[in-house]
């Protein structure tokens, strides 16, 4: 079964919806409940735009065995242009054609089927934008 932080999580993954900070402005996705820049407890609810730029990435070449199949597969940190950073991963293209300053657009996609249920989980991929 999906953990319950994937459910609790829901939300934010179908609409990319992150929170801002009322107090200092940090945009913190999955939204929270406590700001971890100044403790602030109240958020605005922010819609992420679907696209970015990648910060960092690596190539995942032993991957978690749902993910098996998709090895090698690069992962990266993707910056929007409201601030947020989404760990994400990249998908067609080449591992190996991800570096910083890509410029990425954050497709909802299918990320895994989990166990004999099959639930699929879904969520956001980062592709290329050529
Ligand atoms: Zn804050």
């Amino acid at each position: 079964m999906p953990s319950p932080r994937y459910w609790r999580e829901v939300p934010a993954r179908y609409r990319l919806e992150a929170g801002r900070c009322v107090g200092c402005g940090a945009v913190v996705y999955p939204a929270r409940r406590i700001c971890p820049a100044c403790r602030g407890q109240q958020f605005e609810r922010l819609a992420l735009s679907r696209r970015g730029t990648v910060v960092t990435s690596t190539v995942i070449h032993v991957a978690p065995t749902e993910f098996q199949m998709e090895a090698p597969y690069a992962m990266a940190v993707v910056e929007t242009p409201e601030g947020a950073r989404l760990m994400v991963q990249v998908a067609d293209c080449e591992p190996n054609e991800v570096g910083p300053g890509m410029e990425v657009a954050l497709e909802f996609r299918r990320i895994r089927k989990e166990g004999k249920s099959g639930i699929l989980c879904y969520g956001h991929k980062a592709v290329p934008v050529r």
